[in-house]
């Protein structure tokens, strides 16, 4: 449709990075530009509006979306960082990765029982960062509404680690 064609062309391919074989999706472009910009956000908005408590965005491009979505909403904001960001008291998540490690932090009374959260991030590729993110925020007493990426790289098969999640996403490569 119009919004995900004008996406699509204001992503750039970087074939070659972060290393050699893979391709990065670039958003700097559509970051760029406000009015393509501002109706990513007004969709994401119409999807999760008055069924979500607070957004929660991951470290760090899905802080841009989830800092408008929750002020467009109304409700919350979460960020869902990097492990060594946050001061005390925090609950922590690790898991793995391609190659190694990582480990995400929220703080440990950033939601009450039963809040109705959305998860944002840009990209969507084996999944594993969303799903580590979704099981640390019901640690925390979420209830996982659904999630949000502009880009979902369907060969990495993302979704296929969040089995029985309510996924939106805006493009599929
Ligand atoms: P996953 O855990 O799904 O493999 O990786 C998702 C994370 O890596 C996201 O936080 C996303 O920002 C980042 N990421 C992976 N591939 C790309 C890409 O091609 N472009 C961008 N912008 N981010 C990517």
């Amino acid at each position: 449709d119009g919004l995900s064609d004008l996406i699509r062309a204001r992503v750039r391919d970087v074939p070659g990075f972060p290393q050699e074989g893979v391709t990065f999706r670039d958003i700097t472009p559509l970051l760029a530009d406000g009015t393509a910009f501002s109706a990513v956000i007004g969709h994401l908005a119409d999807v999760f509006s008055g069924a979500v408590d607070a957004v929660a965005g991951i470290e760090a491009r899905g802080f841009l979306l989830a800092a408008p979505l929750a002020s467009v909403l109304g409700c919350s904001l979460l960020t869902v960082r990097k492990a060594g960001k946050l001061p005390p008291p925090v609950l922590s998540a690790d898991y793995q990765l391609e190659y190694g490690s990582a480990s995400i932090e929220i703080p440990a009374d950033a939601l009450r029982p039963g809040a109705r959260v959305a998860v944002l991030d840009d990209v969507l590729a084996t999944g594993g960062t969303a799903a580590a993110a979704c099981a640390l925020l019901e640690r925390a007493g979420a209830t996982i509404t659904g999630l949000g990426f502009l880009l979902e790289l369907g060969e990495l098969g993302g979704r296929d680690r969040l089995p029985g999640r309510e996924l939106h996403t805006l493009v599929t490569y």
